[in-house]
C-alpha cells in the first residue's frame, strides 16, 4: 500500500515538509510519492488543500 498523488495537486508542495520519511518529490507537473519509501501514514492526505494524495 502506498499514497498516490492525483492530477488535482496544484503543486503548493505543503505535503513534502509533512512526510516522515520524504517520500514526496517535485515532479514534472505535480507533486509525486516514491511508492518503495512511503509508510502509509495519511499525513499527505490530512494537509493537503485540494485532497489530491489518495490511498491506493
Ligand atoms: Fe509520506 Fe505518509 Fe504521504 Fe506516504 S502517506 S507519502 S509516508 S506523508
Ligand atoms: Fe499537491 Fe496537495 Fe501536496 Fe500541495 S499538498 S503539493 S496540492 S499533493
Amino acid at each position: 500500500m502506498a499514497y498516490k498523488i492525483t492530477d488535482a495537486c496544484v503543486s503548493c508542495g505543503a505535503c513534502a515538509s509533512e512526510c516522515p520519511v520524504d517520500a514526496i518529490s517535485q515532479g514534472d507537473s505535480i507533486f509525486v510519492v516514491d511508492a518503495d519509501t512511503c509508510i502509509d501514514c495519511g499525513n499527505c492526505a490530512n494537509v493537503c488543500p485540494v485532497g489530491a494524495p489518495i490511498a491506493e
